[in-house]
């Protein structure tokens, strides 16, 4: 386990020091502050993240799933197209972040949480190398588990055993579905994340992906094949509520795909040509549960933390709470 008596942040050690507190979504204010939640829903949910997984999504479904007929019965083919189609997207995202952050360290050590670079000793990881081990369950169990939700829920339409939404009458009610979506996605990862913390969970399964105490982008959805049946479940919302296959296309995409950006281990991406041009990188808020294990389960849009006690918002009060709470479980 990591070491939980470190402080946060090291002054004037040379190691990047994010800005704190770690702000959230103001969903679970109290009072309630609905402008500044929907401001929140805007940016950073949607903006810029959110609209580029949704336009993916749409390109998805219309030139790169089968048809509709197809899908009607099981049949590998199609299946294994989509799981091609799935983890060619996820090696685009995971590979063109490794390439240029640690094969051609393009932005060298600013703005990285963390100054290790991805381990190539280490015997905890297949071949003894963090990266390739990463690729091995990402490309093997992660993709194939999330294909496997797909393309069962995709059949379920197919054959209209479960209820859909046409595009053209339903578009209002599909666009608040698509930041539902996200929405959705954030509440899930706590529930389920909370369940794989339980000993029996933790001990077959949540380690292999907690082996990443420092991440890159390959340990998005590096994970064990039960931990994978767990975090892909989220489909099973649309076997009982009404979407469509884009929604469907969406929430694999999002859960597959984004957690290479979330783990990428910076937490700004330097861009473009022009000096200090940046765009958000690496999620701060779930890099402290990596570090800490005891904090942080879900993420910033649903912070279910916050209500549980068990949020860090990166500032030495928070991890001094942090601490007590650990050090009165174990004295119970
Ligand atoms: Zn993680
Ligand atoms: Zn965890």
């Amino acid at each position: 386990m990591a070491d939980t008596s470190a402080v946060v942040a090291n002054p004037g050690s040379g190691e990047y020091e994010p800005a704190v507190p770690i702000a959230t979504s103001p969903i679970f204010d109290w009072p309630p502050r609905p402008i500044a939640a929907l401001r929140f829903l805007v940016k950073p949910v949607m903006l810029p993240y959110g609209v580029c997984w949704a336009a993916l999504a749409v390109l998805t479904w219309n030139y790169l799933t089968p048809s509709m007929e197809r899908m009607a019965s099981l049949h590998p083919g199609w299946m294994a197209q989509i799981y091609v189609r799935n983890a060619l997207i996820l090696a685009a995202v995971a590979g063109s972040l490794h390439l240029a952050l640690y094969v051609r360290r393009s932005q060298q050590q600013r703005y990285k949480y963390d100054r290790q670079w991805m381990s190539t000793t280490n015997d905890e990881f297949l071949w003894t190398n963090q990266t390739r081990d990463n690729m091995f369950w990402s490309l093997t169990s992660g993709a194939v588990i999330w294909t496997a939700y797909e393309s069962l829920t995709m059949w379920f339409y197919a054959n209209d055993w479960i209820p859909s939404v046409e595009w053209g009458s339903g578009w209002p009610y599909l666009s608040v579905l698509t930041v539902g979506v996200f929405l959705w996605s954030s509440a899930h990862f706590y529930l389920s994340h909370r369940l794989l913390h339980v000993g029996w969970f933790y001990d077959h399964a949540h380690y292999l992906h907690h082996r990443n105490v420092n991440t890159g982008p390959w340990t998005g959805i590096s994970m064990h094949p039960l931990e994978h049946l767990i975090y892909f479940s989220l489909f099973m919302l649309w076997w009982v509520v009404p979407a469509h296959p884009y929604i469907v296309i969406l929430t694999g995409l999002f859960q597959g795909a984004s957690p290479p950006v979330a783990h990428a281990g910076f937490e700004r991406f330097e861009v473009g040509r022009r000096e200090g041009r940046t765009t958000r990188g690496a999620d701060y808020f779930h890099h402290l549960h990596h570090r800490y294990f005891e904090c942080n389960y879900g993420n910033r849009p649903v912070p279910i933390d916050k209500l549980f006690g068990t949020f860090h918002d990166g500032t030495p009060e928070a991890h001094a709470k942090m601490r007590q709470r650990m050090k009165s479980r174990r004295t119970r």
